[in-house]
């Protein structure tokens, strides 16, 4: 597998990113696109590869193609949204379809423009890379510039990480999408699991019961509306269902604690349902800070 990847700058990701990187593209407006002669060949791969009729696409310029023409299926392509600052790297393309020729008119169809061509199709995967840290990944110099262009990275400078696969795998392993929980340790959704996560629902539910007056503080506190993703029952379901309604969480872990604990409102917060669901999906329960920062680093926010 070769790593390449495509410094698009700032705003040509601003404008396309949302289109065909973030946003998907479907596989029969692909191939009503595409060259007569390609068509069909086309249209099979791209729905072998993605039965659900749906992919990501990225193309690059005609200057790109003595770099482009390397570029096979399966080999992985990183986009630059902006070197600025630190710089932002935010999609892993693993390439599932490329063909070598120009493809003009679906490069105006998606983008607006045949200054794409060089067009491949593949899903998206969300990673958290900096250019500041890929350029120590993959030892470049501090102030090396890639000025828009396209470029493959030898394998050798990735021997550390074992080759472009073993870095690719630290990257994807690295992200949100991977569904990585670091150091927690996720729930399986067993039969067993739930029983286990009921008893632990009744006991904080029971733990609130005794502890009403510390529940009637937080709600006069915090208010109504989910501290983790701001959703609010009131505005979704009306006043005459919604109003008044939030779910309370001990932050910390109450079997650990005897009987007489007295919690403090900081013990505490208010959370939608499905936050809360979230919140106790791993063992030990996840931080709301760290349900929140994920919520955040989703894709589109
Ligand atoms: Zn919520
Ligand atoms: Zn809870």
């Amino acid at each position: 597998m070769q790593l390449f990847f495509h410094d698009v700058g700032l705003k040509g990701a601003n404008a396309d990113f949302p289109k065909t990187v973030f946003g998907n593209v479907a596989v029969s407006d692909i191939v009503e696109h595409c060259p007569i002669h390609l068509q069909t060949e086309v249209e099979n791969k791209l729905l072998a590869e993605f039965p659900d009729g749906w992919c990501n696409v990225w193309g690059v310029p005609d200057g790109a193609k003595s770099v482009i023409r390397q570029l096979k299926v399966d080999d992985v392509m990183l986009l630059i949204k902006t070197t600025g600052g630190d710089g932002d790297m935010p999609a892993l393309c693993h390439v599932k379809g490329f063909w070598k020729e120009q493809l003009l008119e679906l490069s105006n169809f998606l983008w607006g423009s045949s200054h794409f061509p060089y067009v491949f199709f593949f899903k998206t995967q969300h990673i958290d890379l900096t250019w500041t840290q890929f350029k120590k990944d993959v030892q470049y110099m501090p102030n090396f510039r890639p000025s828009g262009n396209v470029y493959r990275v030898k394998s050798e400078r990735l021997d550390h990480f074992g080759g472009s696969d073993g870095y690719v795998c630290h990257l994807l392993q690295d992200t949100y999408s991977t569904g990585n929980v670091g150091r927690y340790e996720l729930r399986e959704n067993t039969p067993e699991q739930e029983y286990a996560e009921g008893e632990r629902q009744v006991r904080e539910a029971s733990y609130f019961k005794r502890n009403a007056k510390l529940v009637k503080d937080a709600k006069a506190k915090f208010g109504f509306i989910c501290q983790i993703c701001d959703f609010d029952f009131e505005s979704v379901y009306g006043k005459e269902l919604g109003s008044g309604f939030i779910e309370c969480h001990h932050k910390n872990p109450l079997h650990e604690k005897d009987n007489n604990y007295s919690s403090t409102l900081d013990d505490v917060c208010m959370v939608c349902s499905n936050c809360h669901r979230m919140l106790h999906r791993t063992k030990p329960a996840m931080k709301p800070e760290e349900l929140k920062e994920r919520l955040q680093k989703k894709p589109y926010n």
